[in-house]
């Protein structure tokens, strides 16, 4: 397999794991520099940033080589892009590759639906100071479930609050960004009514997490037919 970013923190975490790992032989540890040289391989795991992700996905689709998509911060038109080119070549792109989100995200489902608009809505999340995209790729994809939860596709979203943001809305969505030391990565969700605020707290801690998922994302992609793959479809 190839890495692009792989001097990155999460490549080097993913390198460190793959080559323990009797599944992988790393045979392209891609940096800027090296953009678009690419050795035969069978899948390339992407942990570079959005316009790396670009640059990737268009050689690995003309090599018609499966992704892993670990980087975040795409813009739409580029989200779009990556969705073309799963017409082509299987892609997995996921924002966390931690085991633990899917179940966080079915269990915020379960409360947005449960506890409907009486209860506001917002999502703190922390992340290390040299983080380069806000909010975090993972913040969105709560959003992205609460809204499928409640059928909304377009509730309101807030980015952070000042000056006089007014009375709250109903189901509109909160988020906040903390951007501090060393944090790998940590995502509250709060629901608070009258009386009372549920919150669900999910914290990584430590990249280690998102290098066994995205290892185990690329073992899979592997011979897959073309498609967008998220981590719930990888066994
Ligand atoms: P980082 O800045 O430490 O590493 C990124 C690396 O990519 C750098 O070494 C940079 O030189 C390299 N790079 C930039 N452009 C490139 C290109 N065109 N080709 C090859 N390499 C290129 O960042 P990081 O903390 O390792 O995070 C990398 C990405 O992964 C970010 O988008 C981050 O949000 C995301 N991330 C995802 C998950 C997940 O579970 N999906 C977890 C953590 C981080």
């Amino acid at each position: 397999m190839a890495i692009a970013g792989a001097a990155g923190r999460m490549g080097r975490s993913t390198i460190e794991h793959a080559v323990d790992d009797p599944r992988f032989e790393i045979v392209a540890r891609l940096e800027r520099s090296e953009a678009r040289t690419l050795p035969e391989c069978d899948v390339l795991i992407d942990f570079s940033d959005a316009a790396g992700t670009m640059e990737w996905v268009e050689v690995c689709l003309k090599r018609r080589i499966p992704m892993v998509i670990g980087a975040t911060g795409h813009e739409d038109e580029q989200a779009t892009r990556i969705l073309d080119a799963s017409k082509a070549i299987g892609i997995v792109k996921a924002a966390n590759f931690s085991v633990g989100l899917p179940a966080v995200l079915k269990i915020v489902q379960g409360l947005a639906t449960e506890l409907g608009d009486s209860y506001d809505i917002e999502i703190v999340e922390a992340h290390h100071r040299n983080k380069v995209d806000a909010p975090s790729g993972t913040a969105l994809a709560i959003v992205e479930a609460i809204q499928d939860a409640r059928n909304e596709p377009k509730t309101e979203v807030v980015h952070g609050r000042s000056g006089t943001s007014g009375v709250r809305p109903r189901r509109q969505i909160g988020v906040h960004a903390l951007r501090m030391g060393d944090v790998v990565g940590q995502h509250e969700i709060h629901f608070s009514g009258p009386g009372e605020t549920i919150s669900v707290r999910h914290t990584v801690h430590s990249r280690a997490t998102f290098a066994a998922g995205a290892l185990r994302a690329a073992a899979w992609v592997v011979g897959k037919p073309p498609g967008m793959y998220s981590m719930g479809d990888v066994r």
